[in-house]
């Protein structure tokens, strides 16, 4: 597997139907595809991060590639050297590329070689060489929303004129970023959040941690992306969301030193653009968790909150009292609205300063 500079972002290593977990409508419809006998030569697999698509990716090839295996099924049989390959990441008839490790766009010569070789290189050039080992040539390109101009391109061309024994198969979290020229020549795949149970269990088996509590936890969290919960298990991140619920329930709230701590815990976790950005709307969005659970205890649906910090502020508020639950409603609301503010991630931490002031006027209404 030819995973030129890329990040894996795979769950776990996951190449057998036995270890992917959801997706068995996705699955069914390649079965489908399979015993007609109807396999194109593009897909393009879309649907939230983190949930799967890419293992998903990678068990279809296994099967399109097992040679023990007839083409009409969607069985890989797991032992031969093409199956263990394919584990091992080595088969020379499975290409793999996808975005490089901090890096925000794929860059062209990933598709097309660079330079002096510009053309006879990169994915679509090994694409369109004869298979070395099976009867075809399986690519995946993880990312696909992620292209340079160029690579579009250099894209559209492989897909109007796909190699004969060659399937593609694009990757992508958004459908709405794929060029229509792109997605037009693909059959589409739409993929959607797992079970929260089911990220658990995956948290577990791709040892992110050992313990069903966090686990769980950490899938509540999560959205249905096994991604995302992996990464609320990083130990600089339950720090930034330890330390914000430490701030939301200290009555009278301290705004100024709750920038300060919340920002150092949110400059640890990443200094490249893209992750500082992804990170800052994690303050937003721990604190709509936090003032639901709040919401919910005062409203008398949950008897006490899962988060200790939450449970506490409970126990010092009146339940049932409606300034109090209009309160903790306006204080969710400015939540919500820092969470979808784009240019809080911009501005911080001028913007967390602000919003974190705002949280604590309206936690002072009424009770001056
Ligand atoms: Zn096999």
């Amino acid at each position: 597997m030819d995973r030129t500079g890329a990040r894996d972002v795979s769950i776990g290593q996951a190449t057998n139907w036995s270890r992917l977990r959801g997706h068995n409508a996705q699955r069914e419809h390649f079965e489908g595809i399979l015993a007609a006998g109807r396999l194109g030569h593009a897909y393009l697999l879309v649907g939230p991060e983190g949930v799967g698509k890419l293992a998903f990716a990678r068990c279809l090839a296994a099967c399109l590639l097992c040679p023990r295996t007839d083409d009409s099924t969607l069985e890989a049989c797991g032992e031969c050297q093409s199956c263990k390959q394919i584990a091992a990441g080595s088969h020379p008839d499975l290409l793999e590329v996808g975005l490089p490790e901090g890096k925000n766009v794929v860059p062209i010569s990933v598709l097309v070689g660079d330079g002096e070789s510009r053309g006879r290189a990169g994915l679509c050039y090994d694409l369109s060489l004869s298979p070395m080992e099976s009867d075809r040539r399986v690519a995946i390109l993880d990312d696909a929303d992620h292209l340079e101009r160029d690579g579009y391109s250099a894209l559209l061309k492989t897909l109007e004129e796909p190699p004969a024994r060659s399937v593609m198969i694009l990757v992508a979290g958004s459908e709405a970023d794929i060029r229509d020229t792109i997605r037009s020549r693909c059959q589409l795949i739409r993929f959607s959040s797992l079970p929260t149970t089911d990220v658990a269990d995956l948290l577990i088996e791709i040892g992110a941690t050992d313990n069903r509590t966090e686990a769980d936890e950490a899938a509540g969290l999560a959205d249905g992306s096994v991604a995302t919960a992996a990464l609320m298990l990083d130990p600089n991140m339950r720090t930034l969301r330890e330390t914000l619920y430490r701030h939301l329930a200290r009555s009278p709230m301290d705004p100024l030193k709750m920038t300060e701590e919340v920002v150092a815990a949110w400059e640890s976790l990443g200094s490249d653009s893209h992750s500082k950005r992804v990170n800052a709307t994690w303050v937003a969005r721990f604190a709509i968790e936090f003032y639901r659970s709040v919401l919910r205890v005062l409203a008398g649906a949950d008897e006490t909150s899962k988060i200790p910090e939450a449970a506490s502020l409970c126990s010092q508020l009146a339940a049932g009292d409606p300034a109090t639950l209009d309160r903790i409603g306006s204080m969710l609301d400015r939540c919500l609205d820092a969470e979808r503010d784009p240019m809080a991630n911009v501005m911080l931490p001028l913007a967390l300063e602000a919003f974190f002031d705002d949280l604590a006027r309206r936690s002072r209404i009424g009770t001056d």
